[in-house]
C-alpha cells in the first residue's frame, strides 16, 4: 500500500524533555472513526474494532518485545470494556466526498479540528482515521499520510473471522493486515523486506507483504521496524531529546568485496538514536518501490562512528543491476532523516 509524504505536517518543536513514559504510561494513538453524513456508523464497530484494533496492539508489542526491545505501542482503552477506544466524529460530507484519491484533503481538516477541539493529556501526535464504507466497493482513502493513516470498517469486518479459510476470513484477511500495515506508517516504518534468514524462520515483514498475511500466516516486525518504533510517540519508552539534525553528515557508501560497506561519523551533539541502512534494489525512489529492500539496524560507537557491511547473503538478488542504499537516521522525537546513495565504485 502506499505511502504518501507529509507535505502539510509540519513538526511540532519539543520545548524541554518530557519525563520518560513507562511501557503502558505515555502518549497514546489517536483513533478516530469519521462518520459520513449519509453512511455508519455501523453496527457494533466499537466492539468489533476495540477487538481487532486490541489484537493489532498485541501484535506489535509481542513482535517489539521479541525482537528485545523496550518500546510498546499504546493505545487508548474503554476502562469498561478494557477494548480499544475508538473517537467518532461526524464527518460533513457523504461517503463519496472521501475518495480514495485524494479524500485525505477533505478527512484531514476535520479531524485535526476535532484533536485539537478536544485535547487530552495522553494524545501522542499520530493519529488511526477509519472511515466505514460499503463492504464491496470501498473506495475510502487507505494509506499513510505522514503522521496520520487511513483505514476502513464495513459491517461485519470483524475479528472472529481473523485466520478462517472462509469467505468471511478472505474478506477480513487485507482490511487487517492492510490497517495494521497503514499504521506502521503512520507510527514511522518505511516499507521493508524479510531478509533470507527471517523470511525462513520468521514469514513475512509486516512493511512488506504482511498486509496480506497478518493473522493467517508468519508475519513479523524486523529489527530496523522496531528501531523506529523506539522513538515514535505512541511507542517511545524515554525522554527524547530536542530535534538536532545530522548537519553535516556525509557517510561513505562503497561497494566492498561483494557487498555495499556504509561507514562514517554521527555529527556531534545530534539526536539520532538509530541508523537503519535499506538495499533497495531495481526501482526506487517511488512510494511502492522499496518493497524489496532489506533493512538491517547499523550500530554506532559513543563517539557516532559506524562502519557495516550489508550481510550479501541476507539479500535477496534484484532483477537488475540497479541499486540505492537508503540510510534513515532517526532521531529521539520519532523525525528521520533519509540519505539516499548510489554505491560508489569499490576503490
Ligand atoms: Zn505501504
Amino acid at each position: 500500500m502506499r505511502r504518501l509524504l507529509a507535505l502539510l505536517l509540519t513538526l511540532p518543536a519539543l520545548a524541554a524533555a518530557a519525563p520518560a513514559p513507562a511501557g503502558d504510561d505515555g502518549p497514546t494513538l489517536n483513533i478516530v472513526y469519521l462518520v459520513p453524513t449519509d453512511f455508519g456508523p455501523l453496527p457494533g464497530y466499537r466492539e468489533r474494532l476495540g477487538k481487532i484494533l486490541l489484537e493489532m496492539r498485541d501484535f506489535y508489542n509481542r513482535e517489539l518485545a521479541r525482537n528485545g526491545s523496550p518500546a510498546r505501542l499504546r493505545m487508548p482503552i474503554d476502562p469498561e470494556t478494557g477494548l480499544v477506544a475508538l473517537e467518532e466524529i461526524r464527518g460533513t460530507r457523504p461517503l463519496s466526498g472521501y475518495p480514495y484519491e485524494g479524500g485525505w484533503k477533505a478527512a484531514l481538516p476535520e479531524v485535526q479540528a476535532h484533536l485539537e477541539a478536544h485535547p487530552r493529556p495522553d494524545r501522542s501526535d499520530r493519529t488511526l482515521v477509519i472511515i466505514p464504507t460499503h463492504k464491496d466497493k470501498p473506495g475510502v482513502p487507505f494509506y499513510g499520510l505522514g503522521k496520520y493513516c487511513f483505514a476502513l470498517d464495513y459491517e461485519g469486518f470483524d475479528y472472529k473471522d481473523c485466520g478462517q479459510d472462509t469467505p468471511a476470513g478472505a474478506k477480513f484477511k487485507p482490511w487487517y493486515g492492510g490497517m495494521a500495515h497503514e499504521l506502521g506508517h503512520g507510527l514511522g516504518l518505511p516499507h521493508t523486506h524479510a531478509t533470507r534468514t527471517q523470511a525462513k524462520t520468521l514469514g513475512t515483514a509486516l512493511m512488506g507483504a504482511g498486509n496480506r498475511t497478518l493473522g493467517f500466516a508468519p508475519t513479523f516486525l524486523t529489527p530496523g521496524d522496531c528501531a523506529f518504533l523506539e522513538s515514535s510517540p505512541p511507542c517511545r519508552v524515554f525522554a527524547p531529546r530536542p530535534l538536532r539534525k545530522a548537519e553535516g553528515f556525509a557517510p561513505q557508501v562503497r561497494r566492498w568485496q561483494g557487498t555495499v560497506r556504509v561507514s562514517g561519523r554521527l555529527p556531534e551533539g545530534c539526536s539520532v538514536r538509530r541508523i537503519v541502512a535499506a538495499y533497495d534494489k531495481d526501482d526506487f525512489g517511488g512510494v511502492n518501490d522499496n518493497y524489496d529492500a532489506e533493512s538491517f539496524v547499523v550500530p554506532f560507537d559513543a563517539s557516532g562512528r559506524f562502519d557495516f557491511a550489508f550481510p550479501i547473503g541476507e539479500i535477496h538478488p534484484g532483477r537488475t543491476d540497479k541499486l540505492q542504499i537508503q540510510l534513515r537516521l532517526i532521531h529521539d522525537d520519532g523525525t528521520i532523516e533519509l540519505i539516499r546513495r548510489a554505491p560508489d565504485p569499490e576503490a
